[in-house]
């Protein structure tokens, strides 16, 4: 429990009043309710909808992270990962891509809805930092944006997700040691060999001298469509390499 000051107070108030000027001062989901900046403008009505935040628990996958109803013995892995080489340890996604889910994402990444920042960024922390203070992790690797699509966007959002985490759990974040060599389309749409072939060769080390240790990675999202569904299971992923 965190004990807030006297000055802290003013001061919150103060920076509240501030961005009221810029930043909405209800929550930017149903437009009703009142919230705070903290909150990333997203009420408890709206998180708590049928379509709202779904966390993702066990049983899920031990390598990567797919999600699966019933009782399971123990860790295990999908069928899935044993048909794939994986070059990463194990991946976890913190909640369903429910429409709210997909929509703040949305508006966040392309409609510079920064506002939301401190909602996905709180989701990404409460389902990483128990994997990641468990130890033998040294940093935190950002995906790369492409640089054109970075100078459009104005910013890397999976940068801006992986300091909050890092300040959360202690631990650095590395930029600039990975980048994209080429530009990506959106995985959503595509089945796991169009996957496959839209990564390859699309990120490479810089050649920037690179911190000696075990990353885990901040990315985008999963995406479930080996049903051909194109059923969309993760909204945030964070992805652990060695
Ligand atoms: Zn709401
Ligand atoms: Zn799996």
């Amino acid at each position: 429990m965190s004990v807030e000051t006297e000055a802290g107070r003013v001061w919150r108030s103060w920076l509240e009043g501030a961005l009221g000027f810029f930043y909405p001062a209800v929550c930017q989901v149903c437009g009703g309710e009142r919230v705070s900046a903290e909150t990333g403008y997203v009420c408890a009505q709206c998180r708590d909808r049928p379509d709202g935040v779904r966390r993702i628990r066990e049983p899920f996958c031990a390598r990567c992270g797919l999600p699966f109803s019933g009782a399971m013995q123990g860790p295990f892995r999908c069928a899935h990962c044993g048909e794939l080489e994986l070059h990463f340890c194990f991946a976890r996604a913190a909640v369903v891509a429910t429409a709210l889910v997909l929509d703040v994402i949305h508006r966040y990444k392309y409609r510079r809805g920064v506002w939301f920042e401190p909602f996905l960024a709180n989701l990404l922390i409460q389902a990483a930092t128990p994997d990641l203070v468990r130890g033998g992790w040294d940093g935190l690797v950002p995906v790369p944006l492409f640089p054109v699509r970075e100078r459009e966007r104005e910013f890397n959002q999976s940068a801006r997700l992986a300091a909050r985490l890092g300040a959360a759990t202690g631990l650095p974040v590395w930029r600039g040691v990975v980048e994209r060599r080429r530009p990506t389309q959106t995985q959503t749409q595509l089945s796991r060999e169009e996957r496959a072939a839209n990564m390859r060769g699309a990120f490479a080390p810089t050649g920037a001298p690179a911190p000696e240790g075990r990353a885990g990675g901040v990315g985008g999202r999963c995406v479930d469509n080996r049903r051909h569904d194109q059923r969309v299971r993760a909204g945030l992923e964070s992805r652990w390499r060695r």
